[in-house]
């Protein structure tokens, strides 16, 4: 699976970047952004929780 973070969304809350360290880091700005191209097979549950508890369901599915 492939996510990606909505920049214009994401309030930079840090929920994804500490839960999924792995696959979510802050940019300059604060605003998260997706540290992998594909989600590793083991990575996939972490992804679809960062997904489930972003609370302005900026990360998505892609
Ligand atoms: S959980 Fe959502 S709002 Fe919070 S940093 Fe991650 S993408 Fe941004």
């Amino acid at each position: 699976m492939k996510v990606k973070v909505n920049q214009e969304n994401c309030i930079g809350c840090g929920l994804c970047v500490s839960s999924a360290e792995d696959l979510f880091e802050f940019n300059d700005e604060g605003i998260s952004v997706v540290k992998v191209d594909t989600v590793p097979e083991d990575k996939q549950d972490e992804a679809k929780e960062a997904i489930e508890n972003c609370p302005v369901a900026a990360i998505e599915e892609v």
